[in-house]
């Protein structure tokens, strides 16, 4: 009831709100697809299959850019895939940084896999604390811990704590590494239903490899359940923006829908010149939700799913993956990390 309130209050709102993009407060530079793990809730769909690097002289006319939009170093973090799995090529990017003026940085994401040692923790850490960070996050829960032992965490936060004293290192969620499960030694079942639990829990964004494989152990719903859900609150008034390694602008964090590409247009004009009726598919899922491109993508042959679908983002990623595979839409539905493993 609460929820269909506030849908019909969003759906009012929406009316009055232009349609244009809010001026971005925040963002994310997505440096590399590579990662050392393939995380089942991966959004983005990373992992160590994939290879896509963000050019470093790339990076710089994107912070120039960014500069132009207001930013400052602190408003921008960088993420990945894994940041620091090319370690040479992080700290060329925190040079460029340094050079454009765009530090310290806000905040740096990581799953923490190099902190195998003291040694090489500190070492790394010092580097990074040279440049200038307020925050170095590192990821912690079952879907990591896959990949990552706790023990590599623990001692990230240990030596984080020593180098850039207490608050620079945040574990999120932090429970888990209070509480851990071994999650290396479990079979797949066992891990399976502790990603149940956490799905009951609280709802994930099923999109990437999440729609793929974690989908299914949650309840499905048949497409109509999501009609009228629209996203105008996500594609354009949220103030957050992501640009991935090949230059996409991904609108908040719905990874895989793409508002331009900063390697054929600057980034600063993307956002100044948007004008909705350029990108047809932003346009639909703005006006009424993924519904109406999932009936699109059924009419071109796509086979509805029985099953249904966990979530609005899922239909979206479901009728997104089909038009990846068939190039409807074009350019907006892009890059191809984001629908192929
Ligand atoms: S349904 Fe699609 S556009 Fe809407 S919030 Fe989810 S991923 Fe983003």
């Amino acid at each position: 009831m609460k929820k269909a309130v506030a849908r019909a209050y969003a759906n009012l709102m929406r009316k009055f709100r232009p349609r244009k993009l809010a001026k971005w407060k925040s963002a994310g530079i997505l440096l590399t697809y590579r990662c050392n793990a393939a995380c089942a809730h991966c959004y983005e769909n990373s992992g160590p299959s994939k290879r896509a690097v963000m050019p470093v002289e790339h990076l710089r006319e994107v912070l120039r850019e960014f500069k132009k939009l207001g930013f400052t170093g602190r408003d921008l973090h960088f993420a990945g895939g894994e940041p620091f799995f090319d370690y040479k090529y992080l700290i060329d990017c925190f040079n460029v940084a340094k050079e454009e003026g765009m530090l310290p940085l806000g905040k740096l994401e990581t799953n923490g896999f190099w902190c195998k040692t003291d040694k090489i923790a500190r070492e790394r850490m010092t580097e990074i604390k040279d440049f200038g960070i307020d925050t170095l996050l590192i990821s912690c829960d079952p879907f990591h811990q896959e990949f990552v032992p706790i023990e590599a965490v623990r001692t990230a936060e240990r030596i984080g704590n020593e180098v850039f004293g207490e608050g620079v290192v945040v574990v999120a969620p932090r429970n888990f590494l209070e509480n851990p499960v071994d999650m290396m030694s479990l079979t797949e079942d066992q891990k399976t239903e502790i990603f149940r639990g956490i799905l009951d829990e609280r709802p994930l964004r099923m999109i990437g490899r999440a729609a793929n494989v974690l989908a299914h152990l949650v309840e499905n719903f048949p497409k109509e359940k999501f009609a009228d859900d629209h996203c105008g609150k996500k594609l354009l008034w949220k103030k957050t923006v992501h640009i991935d390694p090949h230059g996409n602008v991904f609108p908040s964090v719905c990874a895989g829908i793409s508002i331009g590409n900063t390697m054929k247009t600057p980034l600063s004009k993307i956002h100044d010149d948007f004008d909705i009726n350029d990108h047809p598919m932003v346009r639909k899922l703005v006006d009424n939700g993924p519904l109406p491109l999932m009936e699109e993508a059924i009419q071109a042959g796509f086979a509805d799913r029985k099953e249904g679908y966990s979530s609005k983002c899922h239909l979206c990623h479901e009728a997104r993956a089909f038009f990846w595979q068939t190039g409807m839409y074009g350019d907006e539905v892009a890059p191809e990390e984001a629908y192929v493993d």
